[in-house]
């Protein structure tokens, strides 16, 4: 048995990791300022006597005696990075900072999640982690991009310079239950506006593409991750290898939810990456032969069945 660290863990992903550590029998610390996460997401975890929920944001210092650490705290959806861009360069940087600093006094493996967004706008397809990436530093991403950038490179900073053990994922457009319904990602966007019976908003032509993973198969390569020797530090591509353009994903949505909704065209925001796949071959190599086992369809539906009991209990 473990003590874990989770920030984030009130999150979508957080959330998930801090149920499978639980199950695990490890002993849970989650932390969280509550920002687009909630207390709801982990009621389920609060009897639990090895489960304990702290308020606290991460870019403030944080004494805690544990034994691993996951970092996942940051606004992950375009809306809710974009609403205190500052704040979010803050919590990937200071955040990162702090967490380093504890694992370093602990002697604690630490976890960063990390993004497929540090690829930017992608001039390779897919994407292997040796691409450098194509970001611009001053759009309305960056916040987000930059932030991420920064804190891989301290990880590695503080992995070279305080032999700290690092564990970093670049984690792909990953979806499921939990996910917050207002926050803009296209799979709850479009699942909310076909259980409405609202238009689908399909920005630009449909025609870009992403890579969506059901976030089981996520948190079962972070775990695998964190279990590897001091020699992998990453960063490790996890995502789901299976492309879609996003007008072929809301064509999905509609069918399975049988709505009467039509498509409707919307603009492009600016910097929208235009293709996004990941190269898992790292991560068959490393963890085990890790790769996603929920195909997109079956993660949908679930997931459907997530929102639909949202909005028939009133939560949404
Ligand atoms: P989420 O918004 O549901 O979870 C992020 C959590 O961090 C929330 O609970 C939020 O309240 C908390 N948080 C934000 N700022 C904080 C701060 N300063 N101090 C403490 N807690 C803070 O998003 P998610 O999808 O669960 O993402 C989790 C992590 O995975 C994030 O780091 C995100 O960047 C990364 N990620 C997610 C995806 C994805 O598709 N879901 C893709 C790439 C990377
Ligand atoms: N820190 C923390 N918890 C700890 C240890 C450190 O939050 O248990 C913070 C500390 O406040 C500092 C940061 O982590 O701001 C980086 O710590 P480090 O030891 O690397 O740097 P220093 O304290 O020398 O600036
Ligand atoms: N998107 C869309 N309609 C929406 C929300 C998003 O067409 O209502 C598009 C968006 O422009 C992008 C893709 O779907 O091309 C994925 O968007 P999301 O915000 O989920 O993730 P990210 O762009 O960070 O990969």
């Amino acid at each position: 048995m473990k003590r874990i660290l989770v920030t984030g863990g009130a999150g979508f992903v957080g959330s998930h990791l801090c149920e499978r550590l639980i199950e695990a029998g490890h002993e849970v610390l989650c932390v969280d300022n509550y920002y687009t996460g909630s207390r709801r997401n982990v009621a389920h975890l609060l009897a639990n006597p090895n489960f304990e929920l702290l308020r606290h944001d991460v870019t403030f210092p944080l004494f805690a005696e544990v034994d691993e650490i996951y970092n996942l705290a940051c606004p992950a959806s375009p809306i809710h990075y974009q609403f205190d861009p500052v704040q979010t360069t803050k919590t990937s940087v200071h955040g990162a900072i702090n967490m380093l600093g504890l694992a370093k006094r602990r002697k604690a493996k630490i976890f960063q999640a990390s993004t497929s967004e540090v690829y930017g706008d992608p001039t390779i397809h897919p994407q292997v982690e040796e691409y450098w990436g194509n970001v611009n530093p001053i759009g309305i991403r960056s916040c987000y991009d930059e932030g991420k950038r920064c804190a891989e490179t301290l990880f590695f900073d503080y992995h070279r310079q305080h032999r700290l053990q690092i564990k970093v994922a670049r984690i792909f457009n990953t979806y499921g239950p939990r996910m917050h319904p207002n926050d803009g990602r296209v799979v709850s966007n479009f699942i909310m506006q076909a259980l409405r019976g609202e238009p689908i908003t399909l920005y630009g032509e449909g025609l870009q593409t992403r890579s969506f993973c059901y976030v089981d198969d996520l948190v079962e390569g972070f775990i695998r991750l964190m279990a590897t020797g001091d020699e992998v530090t990453g960063p490790i591509n996890l995502g789901n290898p299976g492309e879609f353009t996003i007008k072929a994903l809301a064509e999905m949505v509609v069918a399975q939810t049988g709505s009467a909704s039509k498509i409707t065209y919307q603009p492009l925001p600016s910097d929208d990456p235009k293709q996004r796949q990941p190269d898992i071959s790292k991560a068959r190599a490393l963890l085990d032969d890790w790769q996603p086992t929920i195909a997109l369809e079956q993660g949908l539906t679930r997931t459907i069945v997530y929102f639909d009991g949202l909005l028939k209990s009133g939560l949404a």
